[in-house]
């Protein structure tokens, strides 16, 4: 995944909230993108002649930097969340967080495209009984 952080801005202008916002759906406690979405269902947002990932120019809004060496984390397991509150950065070696969602039900769905990683992730935690449903 290329790296944008450097050219996205930590500020949104007023114009650019409203045009972003212009693309958010309420859904639950989700903030669902609705608008284009990139091949593995993350929102992209144009923005000063890039297409960023929605959900980090979200994060890079309203929280702040994502450390280095870190990916966003969808704790609500919806890719197509922008909602900054359900996003964790997570180191990038840390694949538990893949693994878990691998085996939440919107993964059950794609499970039919899911890698020999994901898949032989999941079938460890479960059989190791550790699989616990994500709390949003
Ligand atoms: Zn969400």
């Amino acid at each position: 995944m290329p790296r944008h952080d450097s050219t996205v801005p930590t500020h949104l202008d007023t114009t650019t909230l409203a045009r972003f916002f212009a693309k958010v759906r309420p859904d639950g406690g989700c903030w669902r993108w609705d608008a284009a979405r990139n091949a593995r269902g993350y929102g992209v947002f144009r923005l000063a002649g890039r297409t960023p990932l929605a959900h980090r120019v979200a994060y890079l809004a309203f929280v702040g930097p994502i450390p280095e060496g870190h990916e966003l984390d969808h704790r609500c397991e919806s890719p197509s969340c922008v909602n900054p509150a359900h996003l964790q950065p997570v180191p990038h070696h840390v694949n538990l967080s893949r693994a878990r969602r691998a085996m939440s039900a919107g993964a059950k769905r794609r499970w039919s495209t899911a890698s020999p990683e994901e898949r032989s992730a999941r079938g460890r935690l479960m059989a190791a009984g550790r699989w616990r449903k994500p709390k949003c």
